[in-house]
């Protein structure tokens, strides 16, 4: 049942790197060590930027913006299609780098690559749709319109959950907008990241050359996202991760008023009503809720089932559940790889322990033995029936922890919905028009994405990315997500021979 652990992760990781292009000087020596989840072996050792060193890549970044900025967007548009190539020829390598520094099964690995290569070719497109709107004006002879211009420095902070994706919508349209990029990524997956900063230099080469700093990937932990936090010289930071972080980034953003795109935790809920199609939905909530181990911020953590369909649908579940194959997230057949490390490890536990002591019943959630990974943290997924949401189910574990809640009528099933501090991913199963109209209206799901006959998630990056309440209010990605990597300037033009002023102000100097 549970996959075993072949080869060395550490060798293999060696290879990959190599093969992506990354600088051997960027490997060498340093105080961050990298573990991959899979056995907990150490894969690199890394060095980390000081504040000065931060410092002085934003110095590099803000150069390269004052250059970049004055690139028609369609030609810029054009080095982040070469990008999509780069990311297209290196995605079975990078899609297995991914699977090693996170844990993520192989399809997994690889769907992160892809989600990569989908933006960067929204963001070629979007290279030639960057407009403004023409206004009607008041005044005779006046035209007014807006025009969007590059902002900046662009910095990007992102989680350890989806190492390269996340840096990838921000990236590809802060490119394309006329920005340059610092990127922080999580301590716990730097490598990921160095191996896209070798993609990006290949497409940049290919380009016929860049400014230098139109990139600038600086490893560290929380001092280092500081550093990009603080810096006058950085308009935008957009920072993925938990709401904790967010807390902390944000107001510190706010004191010198620079934009905050904030993409926070999320505790996402699934409505299951009487007429919900079994089927689909017994398929959709074991992805959402188990998949990725429950390391989505989109995992779906709270089903809320109609008692009439409550029974038979827990059948089927706990069958999914006790039988999924956890292991090896390399090994084919594996839908369950390992917590990140210990200290996820720990939190599942204690989510656990919580839940028992306010009256749940818990299948699954054991920690699974896997053969030649004794330094991994592998769990069952477990599926927790609650008498009421209290407790760890108004929390965000990032675990594959299931909360089942029953409820009677539908609009007690949206409150229990909307009833958490979060407010990220939501659906509703039903065949019911008036119901999934409802989930979808003002008085419905309260949350940035609401889904019908789907699990909450899964994203496709067309569709603006994002949450409420604690999820920040950020979004990324496609819809109009792209402005706010641009500032908007209000002209308006007289033509004419008079000077009218707008409300019928007069002014008469004589
Ligand atoms: P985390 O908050 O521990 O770290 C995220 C990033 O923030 C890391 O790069 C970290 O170094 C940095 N950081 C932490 N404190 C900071 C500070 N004070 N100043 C500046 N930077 C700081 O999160 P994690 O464990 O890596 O990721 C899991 C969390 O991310 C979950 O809560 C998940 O829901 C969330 N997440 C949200 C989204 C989304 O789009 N809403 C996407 C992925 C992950």
């Amino acid at each position: 049942m549970n996959a075993p652990v072949a080869a060395s992760l550490a060798a293999e990781t060696a290879d990959l790197l190599a093969r992506l292009g990354v600088d051997p000087a960027r490997l060498s020596g340093g105080t961050l060590a990298v573990a991959s989840p899979i056995t907990g072996e150490p894969i690199a050792r890394l060095a980390e930027a000081g504040a000065d060193e931060t410092a002085a890549a934003i110095g590099r970044a803000e150069a390269a913006f004052r250059a970049w900025r004055k690139v028609p967007a369609p030609r810029r548009g054009e080095l982040v299609r070469l990008l999509g190539e780069e990311l297209r020829a290196a995605k079975a390598d990078l899609g297995r780098l991914v699977t090693i520094e996170v844990g993520k099964i192989t399809s997994e690995g690889l769907g992160e690559v892809q989600e990569m290569i989908d933006i960067c070719d929204y963001a070629v497109g979007l290279s030639r749709q960057i407009f403004g709107l023409t206004i009607a004006t008041e005044r005779a002879d006046h035209r007014m319109m807006e025009t969007w211009h590059p902002l900046g420095v662009t910095g990007v902070i992102t989680a350890f959950n989806f190492p390269v994706a996340v840096w990838s919508w921000n990236a590809a349209l802060a490119f394309v907008c006329g920005n340059s990029v610092v990127w922080k990524p999580s301590e716990k997956t730097p490598l990921t990241a160095l191996a896209v900063e070798a993609l990006f230099a290949r497409a940049a080469v290919r380009f016929g050359g860049v400014p230098e700093g139109l990139l600038e990937v600086v490893i560290g932990g929380r001092a280092v996202g500081e550093v990009l936090t603080d810096d006058p010289r950085v308009p935008l930071v957009s920072a993925t991760g938990s709401t904790a972080m967010g807390r902390a980034v944000g107001p510190r953003l706010a004191v010198r008023f620079a934009r905050a795109l904030l993409e926070l935790g999320g505790n996402n809920a699934a409505i299951v009503t009487p007429s919900a199609d079994l089927d689909i939905t017994v398929r959709a909530v074991a992805f959402a809720a188990m998949g990725t181990a429950g390391q989505r911020c989109t995992s779906l953590r709270r089903l809320i089932v109609h008692e009439s369909v409550r029974e038979a649908l827990i059948e089927r579940l706990k069958k999914a559940y006790l039988s999924v194959r956890v292991g090896d997230p390399r090994a084919a057949g594996t839908l369950v790889g390992p917590l990140i490390d210990a200290g996820a490890a720990a939190r599942h536990e204690e989510a656990l322990a919580a839940a028992r002591a306010a009256g749940g019943v818990v299948t699954g959630g054991e920690q699974v033995a896997v053969e030649g990974a004794a330094g991994g943290h592998y769990v069952r997924p477990a599926l927790v029936e609650m008498p009421a949401q209290v407790g760890p189910v108004i929390e965000e574990t990032f675990a594959p922890i299931l909360y089942v809640l029953s409820y009677r009528e539908f609009d007690e099933a949206i409150a229990l919905q909307n009833g958490v501090p979060q407010g990220l991913s939501s659906s509703v199963f039903t065949l019911n028009m008036r119901e999934a109209e409802r989930f979808l209206s003002a008085e419905g799901s309260d949350c940035g994405i609401a889904n019908v006959n789907i699990g909450p998630s899964g994203a496709e990056i067309g569709g603006a990315f994002g949450g409420e309440k604690e999820t920040g209010g950020g979004r990324e990605a496609g819809s109009d997500s792209w402005k706010a990597y641009m500032r908007r300037a209000t002209n308006t033009i007289n033509y004419g021979t008079t000077l009218p002023l707008a409300q019928g102000v007069t002014f008469d100097i004589g």
